[in-house]
């Protein structure tokens, strides 16, 4: 499983068949298939964040930008074999709270494209990473090892 499969990137990947029933969640008797699966997902995992894909970082100046976006809250970095991608973990405001699509007649494209075949219920997409920088703190440490004089990077 590639990460973008797991993670939503640009390409986010949504559960396309939500409206399934939340019941399900209570009922022992009903079978796991492809159309039931998201119903038993606790917490709605892949409707509670997105990606975004970035340029990869080769500068200092990409990497202090970088450091900008993870000044802000709940708001992630990391890298696996497709690149290096922002992480928000940030909830869908359509996810309502018994873990249905409140616009699933309306979901955007790629809520409907995604496939829940192998997703995160099944493997968590952090398996994959190559590196992740939970924060701002993080990403300096990072900064601070790969370049030697990351502290003076303002001064002339
Ligand atoms: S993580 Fe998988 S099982 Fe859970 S809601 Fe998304 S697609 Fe469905
Ligand atoms: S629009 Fe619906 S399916 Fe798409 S992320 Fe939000 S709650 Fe999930």
């Amino acid at each position: 499983m590639t990460t973008k499969q797991a993670y939503k990137t640009t390409y986010i990947s949504l559960p396309g068949n939500k409206n399934i029933t939340s019941k399900a969640q209570h009922n022992k008797s009903i079978k796991v298939t492809p159309e039931t699966k998201c119903s038993f997902c606790p917490g709605t995992i892949c409707c509670t964040y997105f990606t975004e894909q970035v340029d990869t970082p080769r500068s200092k100046k990409d990497f202090d930008h970088l450091l900008w976006q993870l000044s802000h809250a709940n708001t992630q970095l990391y890298k696996d074999e497709e690149g290096w991608f922002l992480l928000v973990n940030n909830k869908c405001t359509h996810l309502q709270s018994n873990g249905q699509c409140g616009i699933y007649e309306t979901r955007p494209q790629v809520c409907r494209d995604y496939s829940n075949d192998f997703c995160e219920s099944d493997e968590p997409a952090t398996k994959h990473f190559e590196l992740f920088f939970d924060g701002y703190d993080a990403l300096v440490k990072y900064c601070k090892k790969r370049y030697k004089n990351w502290d003076k990077r303002f001064k002339t």
